[in-house]
């Protein structure tokens, strides 16, 4: 039996006629770049998220490139985010126009602490950028209170983290959601990420009303009215075929990431006191949405090797830390300087996670890895 790392072809399935209508809607309306459609699922989202803001855009890399725009950066403001991420968190850093400041990671979540950034701290840090690596959040309220103190702001990249929550980063005891907890947060739609699009794209939340309303003039050349342009901006519009695909699927979010969860609970059952290998950690106070199941694994690319040998599909996220990227060299980035980060490139391995996986295909997984170790 061949297991497939991802297979989106399920879901459409068993929501095809929802869809098709959907996509129906909108070629029939014949508007097809914001209007109704766009503002129905910003407003759903935003009810979700229990943020007054929700402004989509054209992908996960402009939800976090136009609230960092909206700040206006000045030459040497610094960024701090994570060497273990998606390319896209250090891309939109970059091109808003600030100097990315790569941090370590936690070895048991993969995420930034208050301790790993206030490592890299400098009296130019203007904003920090958490990302709650494959559906886990970060934790916000230490790095919220660390940011409040020295006068920074906290953008989360919550591209892989849409429906997780955590306690206590609000008021006391509260659940808070990713991508609400922090000034602002991003999301992207990306087909693969938890609630998929059907192609590109994105949506920026946030509570503070000023910055909402300056990402909404960004994202259509930096005016609200036809042919005033207060600041340069950009075209980064969600599209209504995406907003109606998005919409449909929203309500059976948080029946997706059940699943999820359940599927990362039998591989802890099935994989467990095995030697070589190391199980994802759930820390206290938190809800894993496992867009990613990923292991740290000795040898990990004959692993791989093998799985591929008996048809498992798995990925690796990340294989390079940002700051050894060659397009980054001039920021001075040195082997060992973040060690846990270089560590977890070498080390992860993402196992198939997808809600309608199945046991019986668990299982193939489960006894193919320890085939490789035993
Ligand atoms: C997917 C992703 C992005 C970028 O989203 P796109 O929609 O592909 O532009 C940014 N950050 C992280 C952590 C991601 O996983």
């Amino acid at each position: 039996m061949s297991v497939p790392f991802l297979d989106l072809g399920v879901q459409y399935e068993a929501l095809r006629a929802e869809l098709d209508d959907a996509v129906a809607r909108v070629v029939e309306s014949q508007r097809f770049i914001l209007g109704a459609e766009v503002d129905a699922f910003e407003e759903a989202i935003a009810a979700y998220l229990g943020v007054p803001h929700a402004i989509g855009c054209a992908s996960g890399t402009d939800a976090l490139l136009l609230p960092l725009r909206a700040l206006d950066p000045r030459p040497d403001d610094e960024v701090i985010l994570p060497a273990f991420t998606f390319f896209a968190t250090a891309g939109a850093v970059w091109n808003a126009g600030f100097r990315p400041v790569f941090c370590d990671v936690d070895s048991a979540t993969f995420n930034v602490t208050a301790g790993t950034v206030s490592a890299v701290w400098s009296e130019r840090t203007r904003v920090i950028v958490p990302v709650h690596l494959f559906g886990q959040m970060a934790p916000m309220q230490e790095l919220n209170e660390l940011a409040r103190d020295r006068g920074a702001l906290v953008l989360e990249d919550a591209a892989q983290s849409l429906g997780a929550r955590q306690r206590g980063a609000g008021d006391e005891g509260t659940w808070v959601m990713a991508g609400a907890a922090g000034d602002a947060g991003a999301f992207s739609f990306f087909p693969t990420k938890n609630l998929g699009a059907y192609g590109d794209a994105g949506l920026t939340a946030t509570s503070d009303d000023e910055l909402a309303e300056r990402i909404r003039k960004l994202r259509v050349h930096g005016g609200r009215q036809m042919y005033r342009h207060e600041m340069v901006g950009t075209n980064s519009r969600l599209d209504a075929l995406q907003a109606a695909v998005l919409r449909t699927k929203l309500p059976h979010l948080d029946t997706w990431a059940t699943a999820r969860g359940e599927n990362a609970c039998r591989y802890h059952g099935l994989l467990s006191g095995l030697d070589g290998i190391v199980l994802p950690e759930t820390l206290d106070g938190n809800v894993h949405v496992y867009n990613q199941y990923t292991i740290r694994a000795e040898r990990r690319d004959d692993l791989r090797a093998h799985l591929e040998r008996r048809n498992v599909g798995t990925g690796v996220y990340y294989p390079v830390p940002l700051h050894l990227q060659e397009c980054f060299s001039e920021l001075g980035g040195k082997r060992g300087q973040l060690p846990e980060a270089e560590r977890a490139c070498e080390e992860v391995l993402s196992l198939p996670i997808f809600p309608e996986l199945g046991e019986e295909r668990q299982q193939v997984v489960s006894e193919a890895i320890r085939e490789f170790y035993e």
